[in-house]
Formats: structure tokens, sequence, C-alpha cells
């Protein structure tokens, strides 16, 4: 008997071949097999009678074959399939090429169902359509139609029949909600959610069913959220008075006055910090709204304290700039002596260095532990079996990029100390707001909205392919005014290993073809990271004219003298992520440019990159993303769904449900113990999920 446990190898018609080519999809089980959700659906719902279709419609036509042929072409060596189908309003070509198989299949005199998409060339036919024989439950057409991601070998109408003859297993898929969540939720039950995201029976089933299975995502999450939130709650925190008149004299020290944001985001923090809780709190801000300087802030208050302080960032480069700059900022700082006797220590892979001499691995991890080190930055090399002796702060700098394995590390380090030492995360990213509250409850928000004055606007333009040449030259203008430049190739197809050789084969046409006479530099994600090191030093270093690069770039980069950037296949790019790379510019007093190519003729698209290119506010964008592509796409793919990867059903509306739930839950029982399955699966995706 076939059960949801049952190997695929066990279902009839799959032999090694298949199963193998299942595998890949993730598919092993049966079970597997039901919670293998399509991407996307096609309604072939609606019938069209022959006489009422026009060209460019997709339509499902139900008819008879008058006359079916296939000819094959041997010196092409192709097929062609031709039938003629009518029904009662007329009839209709249709064609089939290289489907030799059919004439096996589909009969004159045979009912059928046809759904594609009508086209003219003399007269109007039907191209390829999708076929079936007329029964009273289709599979195939004549219905909302599943799709699912394929590879090599396996197509769609294989993994839609597979499913549909073991839909009737999803009865008995075990549910993990309790009752009482799903009835406050007003929730389809799981199996139905199963069996309608596959084989929906109408629009608003579907909409059910992508809501429920979404549901189940988030509540998971939503769990370990509300949970950590009660745990922070009831415990304790260092107690880290501000010094007010140490923050004056810091500040006076520096060449420029804090913008609003800056301050109000440092008063909360301080006001967090002085409180009895852990204070769990985004520092949310514009690449170039000085987040750094928040961090400082609240890092002098935390160490003046004798409080250790660690920052860690997610690359090595930005790592290195924070050790330089607080090294600046806080000890080689003339007007500002106070922290004279503190010790700073940088901690990478490649670096150990404590107060500006290289040290020994063991030595720099022995003198952090021993409570030596006042502030410790590094990336999350840093902190592998590292204990600390009273750490009174974290700041992880790009919060959203830290891999949560890190970030797990992290929380076990807070967990084991007597005192939770409060933690400050900053991110570039910009959350709406919506957004942030329905993922984000245990977490405090601060923003900073503007950047420091004297800087100009970067201007934005979509620029077409006739346009190219002239941009160009443009390009070879700014560079001869002394300025730097960046290039940006598209993201392909879900491939690193495409978008690396897209990124070398635009670099090799741009430095022989259209840069000769300038020094170009190439930067992309699988390169080894001191060849990455070295471009990019020597792009800080003007040694460089142009940087060629994949999005990789979007991080580690503060070079004000670039002034230019062209972004190539923009239409691959979320808004907030196009945000995130044209930040790279309008660093310095210069005016600066960003130009969007697209390949793209369609509308929308280019609707979409023209909002983008009228607007410099990065938390609108991120809400015009959420709202026109959802959840999925929001900040890339390099991101999706922050540190979880949601369904690409998830929806803000599941989000706040399943907020809602875990609430109810927590609520009633802070510590799950009377729901052993969803505590472990809460603990495990806190501790074990992976970043994408
Ligand atoms: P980000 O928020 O992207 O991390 P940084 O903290 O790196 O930004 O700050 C960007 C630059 O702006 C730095 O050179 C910093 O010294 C400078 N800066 C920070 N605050 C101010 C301010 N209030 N006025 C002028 N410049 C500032
Ligand atoms: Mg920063």
């Amino acid at each position: 008997m076939i059960t949801l446990d049952s190997p695929i190898t066990e279902l009839l018609g799959i032999g090694e071949t298949n199963s193998k080519n299942l595998n890949k999809l993730g598919i092993k089980a049966v079970s597997d097999l039901l919670f293998y959700f399509p991407y996307k659906h096609l309604d072939f719902s609606v019938f069209s009678a022959i006489k009422d279709i026009r060209a460019e419609q997709v339509i499902t036509v139900r008819g008879t074959i008058k006359t079916i042929a296939t000819r094959f072409s041997f010196r092409s060596r192709t097929s062609l399939c031709e039938a003629i189908i009518s029904d009662d309003t007329g009839s209709l070509k249709v064609m089939w090429f290289n489907q030799p198989y059919i004439k096996n299949y589909l009969k004159a005199g045979d009912e059928v169902l046809l759904s594609g998409k009508a086209t003219f060339y003399k007269h109007l036919q039907l191209s390829n359509p999708i076929y079936e024989k007329v029964s009273d439950d289709t599979t195939h057409t004549g219905r909302i139609v599943p799709v699912y991601h394929l590879t090599e070998n396996v197509y769609n109408k294989t993994i839609r029949t597979l499913i549909k003859k073991h839909l009737h297993l999803a009865d008995s898929v075990v549910d993990d909600i309790p009752k009482p969540v799903l009835t406050s939720c007003k929730l389809l039950p799981l199996n139905q959610a199963i069996r309608q995201i596959h084989f929906p029976e109408s629009e608003e089933a579907l909409q059910r069913a992508k809501l429920r299975i979404s549901f189940n995502d988030g509540f998971i999450q939503q769990l370990a959220v509300q949970k950590r939130k009660h745990e922070l709650a009831s415990s304790i925190a260092p107690n880290i008075k501000p010094d007010v008149e140490l923050v004056k004299k810091f500040l006076a020290s520096l060449p420029f006055t804090l913008t609003a944001g800056q301050k109000q985001a440092a008063w909360q923090i301080m006001q967090d910090m002085e409180g009895p809780v852990p204070m769990n709190r985004l520092l949310e801000g514009d690449v170039g709204s000085g987040k750094t300087l928040v961090a400082i802030l609240s890092a002098l208050a935390a160490m003046k304290q004798n409080f250790q302080v660690t920052l860690l960032a997610p690359t090595e480069i930005l790592a290195k700039q924070h050790y330089q700059t607080i090294t600046k900022l806080l000890y080689d700082n003339k007007t500002f002596r106070t922290l004279n006797k503190k010790h700073s220590a940088l901690v990478t892979n490649n670096y150990r260095i404590i107060d500006g001499e290289v040290v020994g691995k063991k030595e720099v991890s022995s003198e952090i532990s021993k409570g030596k080190i006042h502030f410790a930055i590094g990336t999350h090399a840093l902190l592998y079996g590292q204990s600390f002796k009273n750490l009174g702060l974290i700041i992880i700098d790009e919060q959203h990029r830290f891999g949560v394995e890190q970030r797990a590390t992290l929380l076990k380090q807070q967990e084991k100390a007597e005192r939770v030492p409060h933690l400050l995360s900053m991110t570039a990213t910009p959350i709406p707001r919506t957004l942030a509250l329905a993922l984000y409850d245990d977490l405090q928000t601060s923003i900073l909205k503007q950047v420091p004055s004297g800087r100009k606007p970067i201007i934005t333009k979509v620029v077409t392919e006739d346009g190219r040449a002239k941009i160009y030259e443009f390009i070879k203008k700014e560079i001869r005014a002394g300025r730097q430049a960046f290039i940006i190739t598209p993201r392909v197809e879900d491939s690193e290993t495409s978008t690396t050789k897209s990124v070398k084969a635009e670099f090799k046409r741009l430095s022989e073809d259209i840069f000769p006479k300038f020094k170009l530099g190439l930067l992309y994600g699988k390169m080894k990271g001191s060849e990455k090191e070295k471009t990019m030093e020597a792009f800080n270093n003007k040694q460089l004219d142009i940087l060629v690069a994949t999005s990789v770039i979007e991080i580690g980069i503060d070079v004000p003298n670039a002034t230019a950037m062209i972004i190539e296949g923009a239409q691959n790019f979320g808004l907030a992520q196009l945000h995130q790379l044209r930040g790279r510019v309008g660093r310095g007093p210069q005016q600066s440019y960003c130009f969007l190519f697209s390949d793209s003729s369609d509308e929308g698209t280019l609707a979409r990159l023209n909002n983008f290119a009228s607007s410099n506010d990065g938390f609108k964008l991120a809400e015009m993303d959420l709202e026109q592509r959802g959840f999925g796409d929001l900040f890339g793919q390099t991101q999706t769904g922050f540190q979880y990867k949601f369904s690409r059903f998830m929806s803000l509306k599941a989000l706040q449900l399943a907020k809602q739930g875990a609430k109810l839950l927590i609520d009633d029982d802070p510590t799950l113990k009377k729901y052993p399955v969803l505590k472990k699966k809460a603990e495990f995706l806190a501790e074990n999920i992976h970043f994408e």
C-alpha cells in the first residue's frame, strides 16, 4: 500500500531514471510530492467557442478531432503534427512541432480539450497547445492548472499526473497547528489546502489554499519570534547608564553635527540600554545615513562603564573599515582621549590586530575572554568558540546579511551570560514598516530618514538601447574629469555560474571595445576572497577607473569619488536592491548618476523602473516592491525573506495571521511545553535556518 512515507520508486511507472530526476527536485517520498507546490497556476477553466477565438488570446477549446496527421522532415530532423478540430461554431487548425508521440495518443474522432495561445499566420491557428482527452476530471486543461518548477526530463504533465493520483493521501498529512489557532485564524484545514494548491476548484479556493500554506511557514517563524520576545522580557540586562558629558565631549570632537535621526536613534538606544531587559533594536538607515556613528555612540556608553562591546560585520572589508573608523574616532582622536586605556581588536580570518599591532589567534581570543579588549570588531570568525568576560553590547552591521547560524551562536553567547547583552542590529535595507511589524514583533526599530546634508540626490535615468553609446561617452567624460564608475552586469536566471560567465564576457567587451584606454577591474561573487579584496582596494585607491561587477558590490565599497553607475538588465532586480546598488554612488560632493538599461519592452516593467528613477526614498521603494512583486522578490534572490526562506505564496496577510496565531499560543504556554513538536520546530528554525 502506498503511504506518505513510501519512496517514489514504489509508484507505478517510476523507474530509476525518473526517480533520480525527481530526486533532483527534492522529491523522494510521496509526501515530498504532495508538498512540491506549484509556483504558479494557469487559468484554463474558461472555454471559448471556436468562432469567438481571436489571435493572441490564451484559450481553452473543447472539440472533436476531424483530421490528424504527422509529417517528418528527415532533412531538418523535425516533425509536424497537424490537426483540424471543430465544435458547433466552427473549426480550427492545430499544430504541434516535434511532439511525434501525439499521433499515438490522439486520433480522428477523439473529443479533446486544448489550451494554448491562438496566433494568426495566414489564418487563425493554435500552436503547441496542451492537449487532453475529454473526461469528467481533467488534469492539464479545462481547469486552473498548476505549473511546477522542472528539471531535465521532468515535465509538468508528469508531475501533475503523479500528484493528482496520490492527492487523496493529503488526508493523512498531520496538521501541527493546534485547533484553537486554526479556529481563531479561520483557516482552511491543511489537507484541503494541499489539494487546492495543486488542483484548485476556483480562484477563491486557490487563494485560501495559498493563505493556509504560507500561514504554516510563517507560523513557525512567528512562534520563534514570540517565544524569544517572551524570553527577552524575562531576562536581565547589563544596566548601562548614559554619560551625557562624555557623549557631548565626543560629539564636540567631530567635524560635523548629528542629524536629527541620529540624535533620536542614539537617544532611543541609550534609554534601552538603561532599562532592565535586554535591548533588541534594529537601526535602519539608507547607505550613507551615518549608522556607524550611532553605533559608536552606543558603544561609548557601554565601554565607559567597563562593559565589552563587539561589532560584527558580514565581510572582512566592512569589518576592517569599521575598525579603522573606530580607531580614528575613538582612539587617535586628539581632542577626545577618554578611552586611552581601553583596547580594541580586529578579528577576521585574515586579520588579528590589537591596538594596531598584529597578534596571534590565541592571544586575541584570550585577551577578549579576559575582558581586556573593550571593543572587539570582526566578522563571524570572531565568534567561534569565543567567550567574553562582561559583554554589554553586541552590534551587528547589515544584520539581514548575517548567517542565521552565526546569529544563533550569538544568541547562545547571550543566553550563557548571567546578564543578556543588549543587541543593536543595523541594516541599510529599508524594510517596509508593515512588514517589519509583522515579521519582527520582538524588535524595536529606529530609522535614520535623512542622509547627512551636503549630498546631492543621485540623478537616475532609464536608458534604451539607442542611448547606449551616449552613456558610454558620458562615463568617459566623468573619468577624464577624475571620477570613477561602476558597471553592474545583470543577474542571470538563478545561476551563479552563468552570472559569472556573463560578467566575464561583459568585462572583456568593455575593456576591449568600449573603454580600451581606461583601467577596468572585475568583481564577482565566486572570486577568491583575497582577489576580491585586491580589486576593491585598487578601486578604493583610484588605480581603477571602472569596476565591472555583479551585485556583490552591494556591500563593502565606499568610494566617494565614484559618480556614475550603469546597471544592466535592471528589470531583474527588485527596487529595493536597485536602490542598494545605486547607493554606491552619490557619496561625495559631486553630482552622481545612475543609468538603468533594460532589454524588456514590457510596459509594467518600464513603469516600475521609471518609478525607481523618480524616487530616492528607500522606504517608499521597498513598500512599492512589496505591493507590486510580493515577498519573494522584495530584496532580490540573495535576501529572500530576510533570514527566513518563505514560500513564494507568502503574503503580508498570512504573516499577520501567523503572528496572531503564534501570540495566542505563546500567551497561553510561553515555553510551548504542551506542544513539543512545535517547540522543536521553532527552536530548530531559530538555530539552523540558513540564509539564502
Ligand atoms: P552607513 O549608514 O551607510 O553605515 P556611515 O556610518 O558609513 O553610513 O556614514 C557615512 C559617512 O557619513 C561617513 O563618512 C560618516 O563619517 C559620515 N557622517 C556620519 N554622520 C554624519 C553627519 N551627521 N554629518 C555629516 N557626515 C556624517
Ligand atoms: Mg555601514
